[in-house]
């Protein structure tokens, strides 16, 4: 779990890469001159052709009839939820999911619904009948179960299609809606060769980040049917996320999604060559998914050992027992092979 309090500490050590998310990453010069040639207009009268062009392609991507350019993956799931329920509603949730545990309580903050965690296994995810069992009868004592709230991937594990096939069929089957956090879903297409709308069939809405591993500065893209995702714009003026000529930055997310997709591979093999290089260091647990990497040393190890690796010229999260470090576009192999090296060196120092 991502420990953001030590990550802001950790700046100051960044000389040779920094290892705490896939957000880090600069806008390449492709991507700069993508966004500054991008044509634009006041997206608030929806007169900006290339907010209007990166909606049309995550449509096209996520299988979905309409979607809709915010700020952050924060402000498009809260939209996403409060588009689907409304106070008093209740929505199920990974204990462990962004919506529950990273975005400030926003839908009971702001929409009055309250979510309803659920324990989720080493992978990451849900059971069918935790879901079952969740959902609540028509009772005056109990919130109106509405949504179910999914996420893919989970601290950079997949969540297969038919499981989710399987957790969304169930939530309609008994009159829930289902929303899909898919901040890193790309992630999960390109692990398995599967297309995005694969994992998509029973989802009604879904959020994709395009300042994740895709490398965007900035940006998230909800998608549904037309007629949720205009209510999606409606609390998106709410929340005050309307923007006017972000065309700059919706070209950033095309740029992203033509270039930086088939290359989120290279993440998942440098995250591989790191947990491998670690797991040969004898008193370190390692597990890796997709393009991060958890690494557990023994406790009395975990503070100067996290200090040493900074010390080395890395930025890392000072996780614990965990500590995560995120492959993505500005690390390459040799980074790797050199964070391989710091833990290296830290347990090769004379006592
Ligand atoms: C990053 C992230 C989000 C969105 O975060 P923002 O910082 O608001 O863009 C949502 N869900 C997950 C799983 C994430 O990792």
């Amino acid at each position: 779990m991502a420990d953001y309090e030590q990550m802001a500490g950790a700046q100051a050590a960044v000389a040779i890469a920094d290892f705490r998310s896939d957000t880090v990453t600069r806008a390449t010069p492709g991507m700069r001159e993508a966004m500054a040639a991008a044509d634009v207009g006041d997206d608030v009268y929806g007169e900006d052709p290339t907010v209007l062009r990166l909606q049309e392609r995550v449509a096209a991507l996520t299988g979905k009839e309409a979607a809709l350019f915010f700020s952050s993956g924060t402000q498009s799931n809260l939209s996403a939820v409060l588009s689907q329920c409304g106070r008093g509603d209740e929505y199920l949730i990974g204990s462990g999911y962004h919506v529950f545990r990273h975005e400030a309580g926003g839908t009971s903050v702001l929409g009055g619904v309250v979510p309803f965690p659920i324990e989720v296994d080493a992978n990451g995810s849900l059971t069918v009948d935790a879901v079952r069992q969740a959902i609540k009868a028509d009772d005056p004592h109990y919130p109106v179960t509405r949504l179910l709230s999914l996420e893919n991937t989970v601290s950079g594990s997949v969540q297969p299609r038919a499981l989710i096939d399987e957790l969304a069929g169930t939530a309609h089957e008994l009159g829930l809606r289902v929303h899909l956090d898919g901040a890193r879903l790309l992630n999960a297409a390109v692990a398995t060769g599967q297309p995005v709308a694969a994992f998509l069939d029973n989802v009604d809405t879904v959020s994709l980040c395009m300042s994740k591993g895709l490398g965007a500065p900035v940006g998230s893209v909800l998608a549904g049917d037309a007629e949720v995702i205009a209510r999606a714009l409606r609390m998106r003026k709410i929340l005050g996320g309307a923007m006017r000529q972000v065309g700059h930055l919706a070209a950033a997310g095309i740029y992203a999604l033509k270039h930086n997709v088939e290359r989120l591979a290279d993440d998942h093999t440098n995250a591989e060559r790191l947990a491998g290089g670690l797991r040969a260091i004898d008193p370190l647990e390692v597990t890796q998914a997709t393009n991060m990497v958890f690494v557990t040393p023994p406790p009395e190890h975990h503070d100067r050992l996290v200090k040493h690796v900074r010390s080395q010229g890395f930025a890392i999260s000072g996780g614990s027992p965990a500590m995560r470090l995120v492959c993505h576009l500005d690390v390459d192999s040799q980074a790797v092979d050199l964070l391989i090296s710091a833990f290296d060196s830290y347990f090769d120092q004379p006592d």
